[in-house]
């Protein structure tokens, strides 16, 4: 299976996604449709399938075009999305597996971000959209801090090595926020220092490894005691996980 990443808008990543052999190819999140159509044209496949991480304009702006352009194709999301997903014909819950240009496909819902949020799992990559970003997470637009602790949780259950393919380039800021919190984790810094390398000379940060983002990711770290040590002043002692995730979220919402 390849991977490519095309940044779409400001800084969205849609991915074209092809199995190894075959005509054919996925996209998820295609933000808008004319960088898509670019990617799909200079690789070749034809469009089977679109995965849509949520609802939010910039992850599906492109649906309705790309499914003029491609003909009649599966457009997939989370059932509760349905009225809100444009072009969304092949609703799906938690566990749904299909089958899409050859590719098996197994659908997590994961709500914090949005109540309807999905991430996808083909091979060893997940494409987790505004739940689960490099070094962070998405806001709480309408689940809570339970929701997306929760969600986060089941994100990070998966093996080590699978490949975490998010919907922002996110990363310097995160990793910044994530060093601030974490002065003395030295996997954050070198991991600092090798993105801003990358970001300077304008190289996506993605995918990284779930392995990775347990070391990293402040959001999955929240058992950990600087990270704990960094929010408890508001909390007392001894918070819970999601009274500490709480926190960490809310920090990050004022971080810039
Ligand atoms: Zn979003
Ligand atoms: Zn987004």
């Amino acid at each position: 299976m390849r991977v490519t990443p095309i940044l779409c808008l400001r800084d969205n990543y849609a991915y074209l996604v092809q199995p190894n052999a075959g005509p054919e190819a996925l996209i998820v999140d295609p933000s808008e449709a004319a960088p898509v159509l670019r990617a799909v044209r200079d690789a070749g496949p034809r469009i089977a399938a679109v995965l849509c991480t949520h609802h939010h304009w910039d992850h599906v702006g492109g649906v309705e075009e790309l499914c003029a352009r491609a003909g009649p194709i599966g457009v997939y999301g989370h059932s509760s999305e349905r009225s809100r997903l444009p072009g969304l014909n092949q609703p799906l819950d938690d566990g749904s597996v299909f089958e899409a240009a050859g590719l098996s496909v197994t659908a997590l819902h994961v709500p914090g971000h949005t109540r309807g949020s999905v991430a996808y799992r083909i091979e060893d990559a997940v494409f987790t959209g505004d739940t689960l970003f490099v070094a962070g997470c998405g806001r709480l637009f309408e689940g809570t801090a339970t929701d997306m602790h929760s969600s986060l949780g089941r994100l990070a259950s998966l093996p080590d090595q699978t490949l975490v393919y998010p919907g922002h380039e996110y990363t310097l800021n995160n990793l910044q926020f994530a060093a601030k919190l974490e002065p003395d984790n030295q996997r954050i810094r070198a991991k600092l220092d090798r993105v801003a390398e990358q970001r300077r000379r304008g190289k996506p940060t993605v995918p990284s490894s779930m392995g990775e983002e347990r070391l990293t990711n402040p959001f999955l770290r929240v058992r950990e005691n600087p990270i704990v040590r960094s929010v408890s002043g508001s909390l007392g002692p001894d918070p819970d996980d999601v009274a500490v995730f709480a926190s960490v979220r809310a920090a990050k919402d004022r971080f810039q």
